[in-house]
Parts: structure tokens; C-alpha cells; sequence
């Protein structure tokens, strides 16, 4: 067992039976897991815009209350974060509320309409640290690639929600939407030599393209939500709540290959998709202070290293920020969780989105204490930003 000392925001020693000096807070991590601090890499916060559904504040609490110590702002706000002082203002905003830090992602093209690619350098110089046009699938092949082609420069990566809209508007639940998405981004991916994420992979035969994309050396990863590794859309007839989401839910087999995928390798992150809703019909579900207890719900055979991984080394590689490690010298944001089963009630949620289908579930695993710069900020589901203590 060891000890962590954190000082000045920063981790200043790891060692057995350190002893606390004058002035020195003590958390006790007995029966725990302390961890480099858990990022979540898909959240949709809705300012601008939507502050009816979640703030950038509600949304960093919900973030801190699940364990996560930072996140990556997805820009289908409105308007859609396109420009260097919407990322700016965004990260600003997160700044004040004092919680979580925020990554913005800015759009690959104006407005998210799938026609003009951004000024890909002067975002990424505001602080976006990917690019993506989540919510829409980009219709054209040909912009698709110049956008990747003009973006290599500023060595960020694509983050792509890959269903072909003419497949789905045929049928919602057809795989070979996302599949034939999937196939085609790798393609791009292979010829521009664009770092590439897929997000929310959801079907076996995607699973099977990102395995063989990685098998070829292709720059890319992909993430998986907790929803799709853990219901079936037949299990989805028994939800109270709404039950649409994009992607939507899928068979057992799918799930299976989802799961198996985790363990396997190919996919290389959790990632809630947190999409918070003021009302009951919209599609998308409250993920953040459910998904690391779902995570573990899902793959209860996973060992913790690579749940780690999963949840804080590899996003922070996929997205090239700070984290990811407990060594001297890196930021001191820590997650400490537990197996302990708790039961979900949204009722209790920070975030202003109540829909998840894990309404009512027992889920084996919480986070106890979310420190972040070296500030405790939640504390048994408590939340306190870092200005307030
Ligand atoms: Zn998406």
C-alpha cells in the first residue's frame, strides 16, 4: 500500500507510510482504488444555447459527483462551438465554475453542416483539442477528407459519429449504417494520415473494421458508452424512461463483440456520451454519474488496470492532455472508487438531465472522492467547487 502527498496542485511524492505534515489534509483511500483521475472524452454540455438542459456548471458537477476529473466538451451547442472565442469562452466558463476541467472539441465544419471545414489552427490554438461534427455524420466523402487534409497540421485528432443517414432514414436500427460510416472514415483516416477516434461504437461488424484498421497500422481508436454495453434494444422495452438514442441500442451479439472488444483491445476508451434533455422524448441519455458503476456493471471480469486505462490513460493519449498518471510532477487529479453497490436514482443526479436507463439499476462500483488540481471537489457524491474551500 502507498501513500500519495499532493502539493501546490501538483503530486510531490508517492511512498509507503508518508507522514502527514503541519496543516495537511488525510484522506483515507483503505478499501479503495485511487486512480489518475478519470476523463470522460464524449459530454455534451449545452451552453451555449440550451442552459435549460445543463449548464457548463451543472454539467462539470455531474462530471466531478461520476468520478471524472475532466471532460471533452462536445460542440453541438448552439451556436456550435466553430470559433476560437467560443472554444475560449467555454473553457473560461469551466474555469469559473471551478469543477472538473474542460476540454472544448471545436466542429470540422462550420455550423456542423457538413460543407465548410473551420480554421482548424486558429481553434486548436484557442485550446479545441479535437474536431468533431457529433450529432451529424459528414454527409460528403470529398470534405471529409480536404477537412482532414487541412487539420494534420495542427496534429489534432477526428472524432466521427458514423451513421450513413440514407441507411438510417431506410431503417433506424439497420447496423450497416454505423458499419458502412465506420468503413468509410477509416478509409479517410488511412489516406490523410489523420489521428482518427470513432465514437460510440455500437455494432459487431464496426468492432470488426476497427480491429482490421488496427491491424494495419491505421491511426485509429474508438470508444464505447455504457448503455450500449449493457442493453439490448430488446431490453429496452422494459425502460420507463425513453429509450432513443443515436446510435441506437442493439442486439446481444453486438453487445457481446462490444464487450469483448473492450477486453481485447480495440476499443481503447469508456466514454458516457452524456447528452442531458429537459425533456422525456428527445434522444440521448444523462451518462455521467452513472458510467463508471455501468462500465463495471457490463464487464465485471475486467481487471482494474485495464478499467484505468480505459477511463484515464488512453483518453488523455487519444486527446494529447494532461493526466493519465499518478508520477511526481504530474497534476494532482485523482479518482478514489469503490466496489460498493449502490442503486440509481436520478432524483439525485447533478446534472439537470434525469433519463437514463439505468433508473432504478444496482450498479457495483462509485466513485468516493474526485480531487482535481489538488482540491477535493466532491466527496461522497457531495460537490464543492475548488474557489469555495
Ligand atoms: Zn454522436
Amino acid at each position: 500500500m502507498l501513500d500519495i502527498r499532493i502539493r501546490d496542485g501538483a503530486i510531490c511524492e508517492i511512498g509507503e507510510l508518508l507522514r502527514p505534515e503541519d496543516q495537511e489534509e488525510v484522506i483515507d483511500a483503505r478499501n479503495a482504488y485511487v486512480a489518475p483521475g478519470f476523463i470522460d472524452m464524449h459530454v455534451h454540455l449545452r451552453e451555449p444555447g440550451n442552459p435549460e438542459k445543463e449548464t457548463i456548471a451543472t454539467g462539470c458537477a455531474a462530471a466531478v459527483a461520476g468520478g471524472f476529473t475532466a471532460l471533452a466538451a462536445m460542440p453541438n451547442t448552439h451556436p456550435a462551438l466553430d470559433t476560437p472565442e467560443m472554444v475560449r469562452w467555454v473553457k473560461e466558463s469551466a474555469e469559473r465554475a471551478g469543477l472538473a476541467r474542460v476540454y472544448p472539441i471545436a466542429a470540422i465544419t462550420h455550423g456542423r453542416e457538413g460543407k465548410e471545414p473551420v480554421d482548424f489552427a486558429a481553434l486548436s490554438r484557442a485550446g479545441a483539442v479535437a474536431f468533431s461534427d457529433d450529432g451529424n455524420t459528414i454527409e460528403s466523402a470529398i470534405v471529409q477528407t480536404s477537412a482532414a487534409l487541412r487539420a494534420r497540421e495542427s496534429g489534432r485528432v477526428f472524432i466521427t459519429h458514423c451513421e450513413n443517414a440514407a441507411i438510417k432514414e431506410r431503417d433506424e436500427f439497420d447496423p450497416a449504417a454505423e458499419s458502412s460510416a465506420v468503413a468509410r472514415d477509416i478509409a479517410i483516416a488511412r489516406a490523410t494520415s489523420l489521428p482518427w477516434h470513432i465514437a460510440h461504437v455500437s455494432t459487431r461488424d464496426a468492432v470488426d473494421a476497427i480491429a482490421e484498421a488496427k491491424q494495419l497500422r491505421i491511426t485509429c481508436t474508438a470508444e464505447a458508452t455504457p448503455h450500449h454495453l449493457v442493453f439490448t434494444r430488446d431490453d429496452a422495452a422494459q425502460f420507463s424512461a425513453g429509450t432513443k438514442v443515436h446510435p441506437p441500442l442493439r442486439s446481444a451479439v453486438d453487445v457481446d463483440a462490444l464487450r469483448h472488444a473492450v477486453r481485447n483491445g480495440t476499443i481503447d476508451a469508456f466514454a458516457s456520451d452524456h447528452a442531458p434533455h429537459a425533456d422525456g422524448t428527445s434522444p440521448g441519455f444523462s451518462g455521467l454519474e452513472v458510467a463508471i458503476g455501468a462500465y463495471a456493471l457490463a464487464l465485471p471480469d475486467l481487471p482494474v488496470r485495464r478499467y484505468v486505462e480505459l477511463l484515464s490513460c488512453n483518453p488523455a493519449r487519444i486527446l494529447g492532455v494532461p493526466g493519465g498518471t499518478l508520477t511526481v510532477g504530474s497534476p494532482a487529479d485523482v479518482t478514489i472508487f469503490a466496489d460498493r453497490d449502490w442503486v440509481v436514482d436520478p432524483a439525485d443526479f447533478h446534472s439537470k438531465g434525469k433519463r437514463t436507463p439505468f433508473s432504478g439499476k444496482s450498479l457495483p462500483r462509485r466513485a468516493i472522492t474526485t480531487i482535481v488540481a489538488g482540491s477535493v471537489v466532491m466527496e461522497n457524491r457531495r460537490v464543492s467547487a475548488r474557489s469555495a474551500r
